[in-house]
């Protein structure tokens, strides 16, 4: 058995920076970057690989922007280990609540129940919320919340915004459109923040620069707030980072945040965060404007108990957010706002196969279990959500951009296990898999391969013939027939060979003449 230390040395050196050979110590404790010399940079970072390449409404080569992220060992290595740090995190608070399976049925039950009576919910929310003193703006869809937004800004002359992580605001484009129309976006959260000065989207949903190494940052930072680039301690970066934004937090002219959830007995909303960002944005300056999915509501303040118990549990394998703050109404002077989002929730909520993907409280958990996910970084998804969530939300936006996606699964079903409301995930995979076939979105070549393997597949005798002969015929094909430009499958994988004995041979010849 390893030990510790050797243990240690096998992960990847970001994940192990406390036991650091170089950093400095003194009486016992890590000293950080202002009391001690900085940790030198190690010679050569591999270059971060970008993610998916966008082009208009073209389908996202997922495959593509994976091999990419693939070929960059230390950034998969490194991602991998990351993530599936927090997957046995998670797994070791899952088996510390005996009552676990049923807090999970609990969450399942309340959100359905909520999503099958939203119109009566959302109602008494803004009922409740105004009589709070909150005002309620209803948005159809993205382009009208950045209106409302920006006229709400507008009336007050606000010029700046600090603004805490918020999933529906990526979705809405929103970062770009207040550029466009002149008002500055501060990110409070340090890997949104990241993302933001690296002109990159949120890689996760709940960790947004996790595909960054710290020279990725060291980079990043040293680029747009002048750090040292030789610096890649992570003491150093955050200082450093909290020393260029905390001036401008405090200068703000208006402050806004997402919410997790919106109770709708108490007209309150409630915000999960570990850095206390979400607190800074809401509570500096005097006007707070809250985005919200219209589906983040659920009917009473008890109902909030279970799902605040699974969801830093399932997110980042922690018993609770460090900050669970509830928002309920404008301070004393100030101006609450909260804009109810719908863009495409309710048409998601029409369709019967898809509509349950709405109990998401985006709690990450599928991307952090998922092989492919782990291996393919967030961003080669080229959509504002990767991972399992992604593959079932994205072409509810748009079926051929992200008509790939689907296919970015091995169907092991481990995201739906870890998955605190029970989404049948990848049930929903392969249900999309077929709607798009259906809707002719997927590639003539793959569905007439599809179409071929079917007939195989369902005829056994077909099956069989076809199995026997495959060694013979795999050795004398020309290596063109699989591995070609124009199949898919041969670019990224080589056939192995067939065993010597199938299954089926086997299973005659042993269990054959046994009753
Ligand atoms: S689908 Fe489930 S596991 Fe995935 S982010 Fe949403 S709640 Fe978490």
């Amino acid at each position: 058995m390893s030990t510790t230390r050797e243990q240690a040395a096998m992960l990847h050196s970001d994940l192990r920076a406390e036991a650091d050979p170089d950093a400095i110590i003194r009486d016992g404790r890590r000293l950080d970057h202002a009391e001690g010399t900085s940790k030198p940079l190690r010679p050569a970072p591999e270059p971060q690989p970008r993610g998916a390449k966008v082009r208009g409404n073209r389908p996202i080569d997922q495959a593509e922007a994976a091999a990419r992220f693939i070929a960059a060992t230390e950034h998969e290595k490194m991602h991998d280990e990351r993530l599936w740090d927090l997957r046995q995190k998670r797994d070791r608070e899952m088996h510390g609540i005996p009552e676990w399976e049923e807090l999970r049925s609990l969450a399942s039950a309340i959100k359905e129940h909520t999503l099958t009576h939203l119109d009566e919910y959302l109602g008494q929310f803004e009922a409740n919320a105004r009589s709070n003193g909150i005002h309620v703006h209803w948005a159809r869809d993205a382009a009208e919340h950045n209106k409302i937004v920006h006229s709400i800004l507008r009336d007050h002359g606000a010029k700046s915004l600090i603004k805490s992580k918020s999933m529906l605001t990526e979705e809405c484009g929103f970062r770009h459109y207040m550029a466009s129309v002149g008002i500055e976006v501060i990110e409070t959260d340090l890997g949104e923040r990241i993302q933001q000065l690296d002109n990159e989207d949120p890689s996760h949903v709940v960790v947004p620069a996790v595909h960054k190494l710290r020279t990725d940052v060291a980079e990043v930072f040293s680029r747009t707030i002048g750090t040292d680039p030789g610096n890649s301690d992570v003491h150093y970066l955050a200082e450093a980072q909290r020393e260029a934004t905390r001036p401008l937090i405090l200068n703000a002219d208006a402050g806004m945040t997402g919410g997790n959830f919106v109770v709708a007995e108490t007209g309150t909303f409630v915000i999960c965060t570990n850095e206390g960002n979400a607190d800074l944005s809401a509570n500096v300056p005097k006007l707070h404007i809250a985005s919200i999915g219209i589906e983040k509501i659920i009917p009473r303040l008890e109902h909030l108990a279970v799902l605040v118990r699974l969801l830093s549990r399932s997110a980042l394998g922690s018993p609770m957010t460090q900050y669970t703050s509830h928002f309920r109404g404008p301070r004393a002077g100030g101006e609450m706002h909260v804009v109810l989002v719908d863009n495409g929730r309710s048409e998601r909520l029409g369709l019967e196969e898809f509509w349950t993907s709405l109990k998401c409280i985006r709690c990450g958990a599928c991307m952090n279990t998922c092989p492919v996910y782990r291996r393919s970084g967030g961003l080669s998804y080229g959509a504002t959500y990767s991972g399992p969530i992604g593959l079932i939300i994205d072409p509810t936006f748009n079926a051929r951009k992200y008509s790939n996606l689907p296919f970015a699964s091995s169907l092991n079903g481990s995201c739906t296990n870890v998955c605190p409301v029970k989404i049948n995930i990848h049930e929903q995979i392969y249900a999309w898999r077929r709607v798009l076939v259906n809707q002719h979105e997927v590639p003539l070549i793959k569905k007439a391969a599809m179409k071929a393997a079917g007939a195989v597949l369902s005829r056994p005798a077909a099956y069989r013939a076809a199995v026997a002969s495959a060694e013979t015929a795999l050795a004398h094909l020309p290596r063109f027939v699989i591995y070609n430009g124009l199949n898919a499958w041969g670019k990224h994988r080589e056939v192995p060979h067939p065993a010597q004995q199938t299954f089926h041979n086997w299973y005659q010849a042993s269990r054959g003449s046994k009753p």
